[in-house]
């Protein structure tokens, strides 16, 4: 009973953020967090509901008022042609959308095409579902985008659904209408479902658009879209998120993975949603103007103090640096071992600087570090400035002092 779960490994932010918790003094480049505050329109909803004893079970998909604001939303910034709002149902976090979906999508042995480089939770909850999770490169020569032709030869009788995550945790990379409405099209033709998750929405740089798959003509029938409040609304601890599928046999099951795990979404932290969707969005775009100026600091200041070890093109959306290791890195006793996984943890015990190893996210992403660049400026120069120090050092000590503690870092 349960043993499947022995085969779901922990993810390494996990392992991570314990490491980092005993760094005195430590620049959390490592989790995916933003430090902007929670936007005042969310803490006065919040307060008011506590206020107002709105502490009580709810409805089990959500709160109403909050449905209809989300249902607008998806039509109006999305442009998705969700019709009532019970075509939406609100969830804890963008995360457990993710698992009422594949509860209620996947039979035993659904595969489910996922990019690699992807963000753990992923793969976990196809595999909680009891679905396989078939990856499929995405390529930083084309910006962190699939070659359509590779993806398209994942497909199999056994495939339930396409992932995709557009903008990408943890490459950066956003898929281009073109690419959206070739893989729709790839989805119709071979009769799978799309599950698009869009928690980086809002954070596509340079002037770039985010497109969302289901707002594509006919997608919606075959399309579970996943967001979350999380990073727009800088709300990660409060835990909200939020689906939308058209399919009402599909909802029913969500509807219960929903009752089973949560039976409803917390109510005050609905409320703050509320708060959220009914306020100003000028926020929204500041905060993306923000990370983009982050962004470009986090950039000029690599390649000045850290450019022979690292290397990587700025990302076109999310808040994550993705970078390769410089091959001069590595070491020909390398071979059972992870760079990406030594790199981390000389960065995090020599220089207090959080980062997330590739090979977490995928076989593609070893050789390649994760810094989260959402944290403030003087977070992010704090850990450049730490960089600096290390790295100017005549005698690294990279290849010496961090080979042998390799070992006791491998992923288990
Ligand atoms: N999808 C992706 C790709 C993410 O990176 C995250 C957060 N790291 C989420 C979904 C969901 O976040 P949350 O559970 O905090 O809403």
């Amino acid at each position: 009973m349960g043993q499947f779960l022995d085969d779901v490994p922990f993810s390494g932010i996990i392992r991570i953020r314990d490491m980092m918790y005993s760094v005195k003094d430590p620049f959390r480049l490592d989790q995916g967090d933003v430090s902007f505050d929670t936007p005042d329109t969310v803490k006065t909803a919040m307060h008011r509901a506590i206020d107002e004893n709105r502490s009580h079970y709810l409805q089990t998909t959500g709160l109403p008022r909050l449905l209809e604001l989300l249902a607008e939303k998806l039509r109006d910034r999305n442009g998705i042609p969700v019709g009532a709002p019970d075509e939406v149902m609100v969830t804890t976090g963008g995360i457990h959308g993710l698992f009422i979906t594949c509860q209620a999508l996947l039979e035993p042995g659904d595969e489910v095409i996922i990019p690699d480089p992807e963000w753990p939770p992923c793969a976990g909850n196809i595999k909680l579902a009891h679905g396989v999770a078939v990856p499929c490169s995405l390529h930083e020569k084309l910006g962190w985008r699939y070659d359509l032709a590779e993806l398209e030869s994942k497909i199999t009788t056994k495939t339930r659904a396409i992932y995709i995550n557009s903008p990408h945790n943890p490459t950066g990379g956003v898929l281009t209408r073109a690419d959206i409405e070739a893989i729709a099209a790839m989805a119709e033709r071979r009769g799978v479902w799309i599950l698009s998750d869009e928690a980086y929405e809002d954070v596509v740089f340079d002037g770039g658009q985010h497109v969302s798959p289901a707002s594509l003509p006919g997608m919606y029938d075959r399309t579970i879209s996943l967001y979350t409040f999380s990073k727009t609304y800088a709300m990660t601890g409060l835990r909200l998120g939020y689906v939308a599928a058209k399919d009402a046999k599909l909802r029913d099951r969500m509807k219960k993975a929903l009752f089973y795990t949560a039976s409803n979404i917390a109510s005050v932290v609905q409320f703050g949603g509320v708060g959220a969707l009914e306020g100003s969005q000028a926020a929204v775009a500041t905060f993306r103007d923000e990370l983009q100026a982050r962004r470009d600091l986090f950039y000029a200041g690599i390649r000045a103090h850290a450019g022979e070890i690292f290397s990587g093109e700025p990302p076109r959306g999310a808040f994550y640096a993705f970078l390769r290791i410089n091959a001069d890195w590595s070491h020909p006793s390398r071979k059972n071992e992870s760079l990406s996984w030594a790199m981390t943890e000389y960065l995090i015990s020599e220089g207090r600087i959080g980062c997330v190893p590739g090979v977490d996210f995928g076989a593609n992403g070893e050789g390649y570090l994760r810094f989260c660049f959402a944290r403030d400026r003087r977070e992010l120069t704090g850990a450049l400035d730490s960089m600096r120090a290390l790295f100017s050092s005549a005698d690294l000590p990279i290849s010496r002092d961090v080979r042998h503690r390799r070992e006791s870092f491998l992923p288990s």
